[in-house]
C-alpha cells in the first residue's frame, strides 16, 4: 500500500498534519478523552474537544502536551497513531479498512522546550505509531523555514511561535538556533487571565472555551481604535449560582490580559539581550517574524514593535507555519541534513 511522507505540528492546542504532495489533511484539537479508570482511549481530536468540560465522572479529555512537554507518553501515541492512521485512510472506506499498517516518514515538529528523554518519547511513539522514519524539528525552526526564512544562511533570524501553552522564542543562523527560549506562557495563559477577571471584577464562574472566545472576539494588546467593540459574556453568577450574563468591553478584556502580554514581550527582550551583536544587527534590519494562533491577537504586534524598537512581521496563515515547515523539509531531504534534527531510521 501507499505510504506517505508527513509533516505533524504536535501543538498544545492543535494538531495538523501535512501530506507530501496533497496538502494540509488534518488540523484538530489536540486532545484526548479517556476512561479515567481503564485508561482506555475514548475519543482523539476533534471528537474528543468536544467533550471538555462536559464528560461524565468517569471520562476526563486530556491535552497531553498542554504545558509543552509530554504529560502521558500513551495518550500522546495514541493520537499519533490515530492521526497516521486518518490521512492514510481512503475515503468511503472505514477506519480500520487498511489492508497493512501505514509506513510513512515523518517529520514532526515540538516545543523547543521538550527534554531528551520527552524527545525520545515523541519519536517512540511515530515509530510505535507506524512511522518508518522519523525525524523531530524544533517548532521554532520549522516556523522560520514555513515562513520562509533564510534559516540556512550566516545571518541571524528572529521568530517568536505564540502558540497555546508556550511561546517558542529563537534566533537562528547557519541551520540552528543560536538563542532560544520556551515560556510556558501563551494563548491558554491569556484564556485563564479572562476567566480570572470575570471571577473577581464581576463574580462570575466561565468556562475555558467561553474565555477563549471572548479572547478571539474582542481581546488586544494594544488600544485598537475600537474600544467600545463589547461582547456579552455568559457564565455563573457565583453569589447565586444562576446563569449570568455580563457586556464587557474591549478596553477592559485588554486590561486582563496585559500582564500576561507583558510576560510575551519581556521573554523577546530577554533573548533580544543574549543575542550576539552580529545577529542583532541582522534582526535590527529584517525584524522579528511571528507565527502561532496567539499572534493574531489584536495589536500584539504594535506592542511589540513599540517595546522592541524593532520591525514585526505577522507569518501569513501563522496557525499553518509550523506544519508547512515541516512539509518543506520533506521536499528538502538537504534540508532535513542542515537543520539540526534529531531521530531517523528504526
Ligand atoms: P499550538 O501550536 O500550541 O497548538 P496554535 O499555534 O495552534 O497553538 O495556537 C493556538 C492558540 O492561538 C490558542 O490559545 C488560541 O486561543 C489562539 N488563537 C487562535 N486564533 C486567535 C485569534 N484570532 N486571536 C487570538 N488568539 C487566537
Ligand atoms: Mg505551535
Amino acid at each position: 500500500m501507499l505510504s506517505f511522507d508527513i509533516g505533524i505540528d504536535l501543538g498544545t492546542v492543535n494538531t495538523l498534519v501535512l501530506v507530501k504532495g496533497k496538502g494540509i489533511l488534518i488540523r484538530e484539537p489536540t486532545v484526548v478523552a479517556i476512561h479515567k479508570k481503564t485508561r482506555q482511549v475514548l475519543a482523539i481530536g476533534s471528537e474528543a474537544k468536544r467533550m471538555i468540560g462536559r464528560t461524565p465522572a468517569a471520562i476526563e479529555a486530556v491535552r497531553p502536551l498542554r504545558d509543552g512537554v509530554i504529560s502521558d507518553f500513551d495518550t500522546t501515541e495514541a493520537m499519533l497513531r490515530y492521526f497516521i492512521y486518518k490521512v492514510h485512510n481512503t475515503p468511503g472506506k472505514g477506519f480500520f479498512s487498511l489492508p497493512k499498517i501505514p509506513r510513512p516518514r515523518v517529520v514532526v515538529g515540538i516545543p523547543s522546550g521538550v527534554t531528551e528523554v520527552e524527545r525520545r518519547a515523541v519519536q517512540d511513539a511515530c515509530l510505535s505509531a507506524g512511522a518508518r522514519e522519523a525525524y523531530l524539528i524544533e517548532e521554532p525552526m520549522a516556523a522560520a523555514i514555513g515562513a520562509k526564512l533564510p534559516v540556512e544562511a550566516p545571518e541571524g533570524v528572529m521568530v517568536v511561535d505564540i502558540g497555546g501553552g508556550t511561546t517558542e522564542i529563537a534566533v537562528i543562523s547557519l541551520g540552528g538556533m543560536v538563542v532560544n527560549k520556551s515560556l510556558r506562557v501563551a494563548g491558554d495563559e491569556l484564556d485563564e487571565e479572562i476567566i480570572n477577571y470575570m471571577r473577581v471584577r464581576y463574580g462570575m464562574l466561565i468556562g475555558e472555551r467561553t474565555a477563549e472566545d471572548v479572547k478571539i472576539d474582542v481581546g488586544s494588546a494594544y488600544p485598537t481604535g475600537k474600544d467600545d467593540m463589547a461582547t456579552v459574556v455568559r457564565g455563573r453568577d457565583l453569589a447565586t449560582g444562576l446563569p449570568k450574563s455580563i457586556k464587557i468591553s474591549a478596553a477592559e478584556i485588554r486590561e486582563a490580559l496585559s500582564s500576561t502580554v507583558t510576560q510575551i514581550i519581556s521573554g523577546v527582550q530577554e533573548i533580544l539581550e543574549e543575542t550576539p551583536p552580529e545577529l542583532l544587527t541582522d534582526i535590527v534590519e529584517r525584524g522579528i517574524f511571528l507565527a502561532g494562533g496567539g499572534s493574531l491577537l489584536r495589536g500584539l504586534d504594535k506592542r511589540l514593535a513599540e517595546e522592541t524598537k524593532l520591525p514585526i512581521y505577522v507569518a501569513t496563515d501563522p496557525l499553518t507555519t509550523v506544519v508547512r515547515g515541516c512539509g518543506e523539509v520533506l521536499n528538502n531531504l538537504d534540508l532535513l541534513s542542515k537543520v539540526k534534527v534529531t531521530g531517523g531510521l528504526r
